[in-house]
């Protein structure tokens, strides 16, 4: 991974882009593609859609999708003393709310709050054993009325975790949205290798799809858009190689060990097996996850557009998802960016994925 990688990922994961206000992340995302697409264009769910043409309009096309949504809060209501109390944006975890610094993120610019907590002196024994439902947090901006906190701060506004991308030791790295960003950043950089070597067989799609958190709902309108014949999804994938974590239920992640090729009925088996095969010709390091239905990721919407796709799901492995301090290893960005590229080079006939 070159500096200018690191770069473009710390800033895209740090870009403010809760569901359904991705823009801000949309726009570094377009700035990536402008260069190297010939056709860029954002739908009007907010989807970035960037087209490198193939070598030939009768081969396979595919898309590639990485949502570029993070999980977020979302301001509700105002008090009388300028309290703000929020709604989650996705799956936020209510006991790693309070005590935090949050953006929201409002029309003059973001506005750093934190979640204030009753300390826990003033906590009787029994509730310190329970969780503070989210409806009852607020976030206190240093305002003391409704007026003042209304001046920078409306209803709908919608809030992030204020923190950004750390490096820890060796390649492992911390953010809030490594869900789903890296992906994004995936995706791009794919795009990139391919435009570098002239296009794949057919042509790709490059999709920096939003709303996943809420429902897989860009990748719903941007795969019937685009109608593709291959669907490749790159998601986070959950790291059981921390402690309390049963691995008889996921199986055995490791971050540093290489991307996670998804297996199950969302996957088309064909196509699993060429990613399988095209890691161990180019010698990258892979796992496999068993995933026995339908995944909670674009890959679900995907696979079931139009008349049906051939579908695959690559993982990175992360641990503690959904928390501000999601982790991973940058190798497995780049293994997974190699995999993915050469994998799409392989892709010439659609055939070749009918099951039978
Ligand atoms: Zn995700």
């Amino acid at each position: 991974m070159t500096d200018q990688d690191i770069v473009f990922l710390k800033e895209l994961v740090e870009a403010p882009s809760p569901s359904g206000f991705e823009q801000p992340a949309q726009r570094i995302v377009r700035r990536e593609l402008e260069t190297l697409s010939h056709g860029l264009r954002t739908d009007v769910m907010g989807n970035v859609i960037a087209r490198i043409d193939g070598r030939s309009a009768s081969r396979p096309r595919v898309m590639m999708a990485g949502h570029c949504d993070e999980i977020g809060l979302m301001v509700k209501y105002i008090d009388e003393n300028g309290f703000i109390f929020f709604a989650p944006i996705g799956g936020v975890d209510a006991h790693l709310v309070p005590g935090q610094r949050v953006n929201i993120h409002g029309r003059k610019g973001p506005v750093l709050g934190v979640v204030g907590k009753k300390p826990i002196h003033m906590t009787d024994p029994k509730e310190r054993e329970t969780v503070c439902p989210l409806k009852n947090q607020f976030i206190d901006i240093g305002c003391s009325g409704r007026e003042d906190a209304a001046d920078l701060v409306a209803v709908g506004d919608p809030g992030t975790f204020a923190v950004g991308m750390e490096r820890l030791q060796g390649d492992r790295v911390i953010s809030r949205a490594f869900d789903d960003k890296m992906g994004a950043f995936i995706v791009t950089r794919v795009a990139k290798q391919l435009a570098q070597r002239g296009g794949a067989p057919g042509d790709f799609h490059a999709v920096s799809t939003v709303q996943e958190e809420v429902g897989l709902r860009g990748a719903t309108t941007s795969t019937y858009g685009i109608d593709p014949d291959v669907g490749i999804v790159v998601e986070v994938g959950h790291a059981t190689d921390f402690p309390d974590v049963d691995k008889r239920e996921i199986g055995q992640i490791e971050i540093g060990k290489g991307p996670v090729i998804s297996r199950g009925p969302n996957i088309n088996p064909a196509l699993f097996a060429l990613l399988v095969e095209t890691a161990e010709a180019e010698n990258i390091p892979f796992q496999v996850m068993a995933e026995a239905r339908g995944t909670g990721t674009d890959a679900n919407v995907m696979q079931l557009s139009r008349g049906g796709v051939a579908t695959a799901l690559i993982r990175i492995p992360l641990r503690y998802m959904h928390t501000p301090v999601e982790m991973l290893c940058l190798a497995d960005l780049d293994a997974t960016i190699d995999l993915l590229t050469a994998a799409v080079c392989r892709i010439d006939d659609a055939e070749m994925f009918i099951p039978v």
